[in-house]
């Protein structure tokens, strides 16, 4: 395989760009080696500019969840696109993104839209610290909620990948009002409340977290975090930037019946384009400006383009969508554990609808703890031989694997034979 046009790439971009890229984990630097550059994409299918091709499993870090440059969402924009791409007034296509988000999603009530993940959260943050009166968020160990300081702490994602504690740059007094504690411990939930409870404004989580690996709630913990909020007035926000529409057809809290009071989207509701978005109660969003004097804008935000594509994302997923994750996820787990208990390696699969996280340890995986257990030296070396063998996979052992409607059964046979080629010669 060649990579001699993203190489010179590459060396261009690292004099114009930090690292060469535009967000971090896109430099490739946890698997040591040099980033492709990407030409083009259909449904599976990424091209890369020295016209290597891969079945991606990145799929942009998660919006694509019908593949690549899907027909509908491609003329649909291009139709609205002659119409104008942004007027900085408001549009019926927000309104049905609205109306459509809310029918799927129980918690969301009323929504705001917003242009990434970051702002979502950051904007339900105000809300919720605005509607209490309250000054102390709470998050856990490993979960990513985007960039903002009060929410860069303990993050996973690439925070993990780089192997950086906590951001230099996030203010003391901003870090002290931010708890954090384990994902999946109730005990240590318990405490964080017996102590500050009357000052927790809000308890902000992945549902399924995505960013340290994919590690699924234990049975009855979302049910654990909602009554312990419940009773002391704190707000649950279910940040579903990246479960959102991946988990399950009504997202992840449907798919575990649990109701936050807030819920942030993003990736999947944007279809490829830049898109966040937070609602839930009524009675809480009716704080947001203008109705309320909680102000958050955007001059982008809800612009007919990324409101289109969400719409025809969203439109074109069923039930049956996530019988098609969950028949191919199965397929994907049990021919990984095949190939490594031949080879006697360990390996943990966690998977949660089209999001699936592969561990090279023992397991179980279930906080950031066990997940840092991980081989992370053989995945680097799998990682660079899987590339080879023309499967794309996210370039951190901190990402999930995400599947699009456009996979199939056959692109997961070869990702498993794939998988065998590399591990011999990974391990060796
Ligand atoms: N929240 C979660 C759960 C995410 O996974 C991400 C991004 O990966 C974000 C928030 C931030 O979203 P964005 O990158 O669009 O700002």
């Amino acid at each position: 395989m060649m990579y001699e046009k993203s190489e010179a790439l590459y060396k261009r971009a690292k004099t114009l760009m930090p690292g060469g890229v535009n967000s971090p984990v896109r430099a490739f630097k946890s698997v040591d080696m040099t980033p492709v550059f990407i030409d083009r994409a259909k449904g599976s299918r990424t091209y890369d500019v020295d016209g290597n091709s891969y079945i991606d499993y990145v799929l942009s870090f998660g919006p694509l969840i019908l593949g690549h440059s899907d027909d509908r969402v491609v003329n649909a924009l291009t139709a609205v696109a002659q119409k104008g791409t942004s007027f900085g007034a408001p549009t019926e296509l927000e309104n049905e993104l609205a109306e459509l988000v809310i029918e799927r999603v129980p918690s969301v009530e009323m929504i705001r839209m917003v242009s990434s993940g970051t702002e979502a959260t950051l904007a339900a943050l105000r809300l919720a610290r605005g509607f209490t009166g309250r000054n102390k968020i709470l998050k856990f160990e490993g979960c990513y909620h985007g960039h903002s300081d009060s929410l860069l702490i303990k993050a996973g994602s690439g925070v993990a990948t780089l192997g950086l504690p906590d951001s230099p740059g996030v203010p003391e007094g901003t870090a002290a009002n931010t708890i954090t504690v384990p994902y999946n411990d109730e005990e240590s939930l318990t405490e964080a409340f017996d102590k500050f409870g009357d000052d927790i404004a809000a308890v902000i989580m992945e549902p399924v977290a995505g960013n340290m690996g994919v590690v699924p709630p234990r049975e009855g913990y979302l049910q654990f975090v909602r009554d312990i909020t419940e009773k002391s007035g704190t707000l649950l926000i279910f940040d579903e930037v990246m479960t959102g529409f991946r988990v399950g057809y009504n997202c992840a809290q449907g798919h575990y019946g649990i109701t936050p009071d807030l819920t942030c989207l993003g990736k999947v509701i944007g279809g490829g384009l830049p898109v966040g978005a937070y609602g839930g109660r009524r009675d809480i969003m009716e704080y947001i400006a203008p109705v309320g004097d909680i102000y958050q804008a955007g001059t982008l935000s809800g612009n007919p383009l990324a409101m289109t594509a969400g719409l025809e994302t969203l439109r074109q997923l069923t039930p049956e969508s996530y019988d098609h994750f969950n028949k191919l996820g199965d397929m994907l787990e049990v021919g990984l554990k095949d190939i490594f208990a031949k080879k006697g390696q360990p390996i943990t699969v966690n998977r949660a609808g089209s999001m699936i996280g592969f561990f090279l340890t023992e397991g179980p995986v279930v906080d950031f703890d066990s997940a840092n257990t991980s081989d992370l030296e053989l995945f680097k070396h799998l990682y660079q031989e899987l590339l080879k063998e023309g499967v794309y996979l996210p370039p951190s052992q901190f990402e999930g694997m995400f599947l699009s409607t456009s996979h199939t059964e056959a692109d997961i046979q070869k990702t498993v034979d794939a998988f065998e080629k590399a591990l011999e010669r990974a391990v060796q």
